[in-house]
């Protein structure tokens, strides 16, 4: 018999979390071809989180938990998930039911017929959600896809269910900068792409800010392309061309008019003009260095305090 493993990150989720678990353990009922695996990971749940995962486990054997020593971020969450999962098919789900669960009926038996590899979701709606976290949503991909060799997709989601083979190939990927929708690409292998109408959460609310949202799309940025460290190069070049001209020019000029002094405040503006430029293009190294030294320093992608085997033993 198939083992599904259901990997589920949650922050803050206690409202969400008992209507999730009724949905999924119905889906698994359903299921009978194969037998479930439940991990929730607790990323460091300020609320009632990890006493309703701990009930859940107590009273269900499928129920597996790890929670974090403090929030690490749903990235390092799903890594320590997926770490856990011993099944032959691995899902990455939220738990605030915008992943519908009666998805993974078809998923398994698109997988099970072993032509893909992955089956994963994608919103063709984003319906309900503000309009101009819609729009830069949008740029951001069609930015990432043009500066970056690896696809990732517009509206993807991270619910998917994948091959263990596949989710081995995920977690060779030791990064300290996680960035999914980029890693599930980058390790390649067949994926079919479901699309669905956007769902809002049951009850919760969203831990995405706008500002958060922009900051995990310049990391995404990032650690998929390195088109950013070009501009400077090519501003370099271009700089040096118009230089080139205006050299021309002004002597020309000079020649013709004589030398009075003047142009001080088209100097000025020039100095900062090209000033600034110099400050950016640092501005974008330093970036990809402070990255680089995150990833050097080797920290642990997460920090677990307790698990359902603490459970068991008191
Ligand atoms: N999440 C997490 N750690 C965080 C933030 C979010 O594990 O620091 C989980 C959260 O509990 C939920 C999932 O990630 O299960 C998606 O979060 P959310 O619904 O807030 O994001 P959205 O669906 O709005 O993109
Ligand atoms: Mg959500």
């Amino acid at each position: 018999m198939d083992k599904i493993s259901v990997v589920v990150s949650c922050y803050n989720e206690q409202e969400a979390l008992p209507l999730f678990y009724e949905e999924i353990t119905k889906i698994a009922k359903q299921l009978k071809q194969a037998e479930f695996e439940f991990i929730f990971v607790n990323d460091g749940s300020k609320d009632n989180t990890l006493s309703i995962i701990k009930e859940l486990s107590k009273k269900d054997e499928r129920v597996k938990y790890i929670s974090f020593s403090r929030n690490f971020g749903k990235e390092s969450a799903m890594y320590a998930g997926l770490k856990r999962a011993t099944g032959d098919y691995i899902s990455i789900m939220d738990a605030d039911l915008q992943d519908p669960p009666k998805l993974l009926i078809e998923m398994y038996e698109t997988l099970k017929q072993k032509e893909y590899d992955c089956v994963a979701t994608r919103r063709v709606t984003r319906k309900g959600e503000p309009p101009i976290r819609s729009f830069f949503a949008r740029m951001f991909y069609k930015l990432i896809n043009k500066i970056s060799k690896t696809e990732i997709v517009d509206g993807a989601r991270d619910f998917r269910l994948m091959t263990k083979q596949m989710v081995e190939a995920i977690l060779s990927m030791e990064e300290y900068n996680r960035f999914s929708k980029g890693i599930f690409g980058w390790v390649g292998f067949n994926t079919k792409w479901l699309e669905y109408e956007n769902v809002e959460r049951v009850a919760g609310e969203t831990k995405w800010s706008f500002w958060k949202l922009f900051k995990y799309s310049i990391d995404g940025i990032l650690a998929f392309s390195t088109a950013p460290l070009v501009i400077s190069t090519i501003m370099g070049i271009l700089f040096c061309f118009v230089a080139f001209l205006l050299i021309i020019f002004v002597v020309v000029k000079t020649l013709i008019y004589g030398d009075p002094v003047s142009g001080w405040p088209s100097t000025i503006c020039i100095i900062l003009f090209v000033g600034g430029i110099q400050l950016f293009c640092i501005g974008i190294i330093g970036q990809y260095l402070s990255k680089t030294y995150l990833e050097v320093k080797k920290r642990p992608i997460y920090i677990v305090k307790e698990t359902e085997e603490d459970l068991k033993k008191d």
